[in-house]
C-alpha cells in the first residue's frame, strides 16, 4: 500500500516523506512560518554588519552569523547578499532527516554607527607616536605605520607636523605595541592619565622614536 501525503496526495514513490507529509508540503509549511523580511544591524558609515559579537565586513560567514540571530533552529548557507536582499539555503533537522529550502529575504536595515566609526568621528586616540629625525626617514616611517594600522583594523586619528618630525595619533595602543615589535622600533614610552572608565584608569601612551 503506497502512503499518500495528507495534503496533496502525492505518494511515497513520488516524494520523500516527513511524517504524514511529502517533502513539497513540508517545505511549504516551513516557508509559511518564515518572515519575508529580516532585520540586520548595519553601520551607516562603514557598512559593516553586526554578527552578534562585533561589526564585521559582510563576508559569507559574517552574514550567516547575522542571520543566525534572527533564524533560530536552521543551518544557514548564504547564496547571495547585496545589502538589500539575501538569498539563503536553510536546513532544518526533522525526525526523518534534514530538509533544505531556498529563500530570498528582504533585508530591513537597522542603521547605526558602530563603535569604531563613532571613535573615528569624535577624534578618539590612545597612542601618540612622535617620529623624530631626518625628513625622509620620518616620512617613510609614518607611511609604514599608517599602512600597518589600517591593516590591523585600528585607525590613524590624525597626523601632525611637529618640530623635527611628525606626530601620528592612533586609536588603539595595543595595536601600536604590537607594531613596534613587528617593525623592531625602539621607543621611549610615557603614560598620561586620560580618564577613568568603568572604575579603571585609562592611560594614553606617547611613544618617542628617534629615526
Ligand atoms: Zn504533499
Ligand atoms: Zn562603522
Amino acid at each position: 500500500m503506497p502512503r499518500h501525503c495528507a495534503t496533496c496526495s502525492r505518494t511515497d514513490s513520488e516524494a520523500r516523506f516527513y511524517g504524514d507529509f511529502c517533502e513539497y508540503c513540508t517545505r511549504e509549511k516551513i516557508m509559511r512560518q518564515l518572515p519575508e523580511e529580516i532585520e540586520m544591524r548595519i553601520c551607516k558609515r562603514c557598512q559593516r554588519i553586526w554578527t552578534g559579537t562585533r561589526f564585521a565586513a559582510p563576508t559569507k560567514k559574517a552574514v550567516e552569523d547575522a542571520l543566525h540571530l534572527r533564524l533560530k533552529g536552521f543551518s544557514i548557507n548564504v547564496l547571495q547578499f547585496d545589502g538589500e536582499t539575501v538569498s539563503v539555503e536553510l536546513g532544518e533537522e526533522l525526525k526523518e532527516g534534514k530538509i533544505t529550502i531556498e529563500k530570498e529575504f528582504k533585508v530591513k536595515q537597522d542603521k547605526v554607527v558602530c563603535g569604531d566609526c563613532y571613535k573615528r568621528a569624535s577624534g578618539y586616540w590612545e597612542a601618540c607616536i612622535q617620529l623624530r629625525g631626518g625628513e625622509a626617514r620620518v616620512a617613510k616611517a609614518a607611511e609604514r605605520i599608517e599602512k600597518y594600522v589600517a591593516h590591523s583594523g585600528a585607525f590613524v586619528t590624525k597626523s601632525e607636523d611637529a618640530p623635527n618630525g611628525i606626530d601620528v595619533y592612533v586609536s588603539d595602543k595595543k595595536t601600536v605595541n604590537e607594531m613596534l615589535l613587528y617593525f623592531h622600533m625602539k621607543a621611549t614610552t610615557t603614560f598620561t592619565l586620560y580618564g577613568v572608565k568603568q572604575g579603571r584608569r585609562v592611560y594614553r601612551n606617547t611613544y618617542s622614536i628617534r629615526l
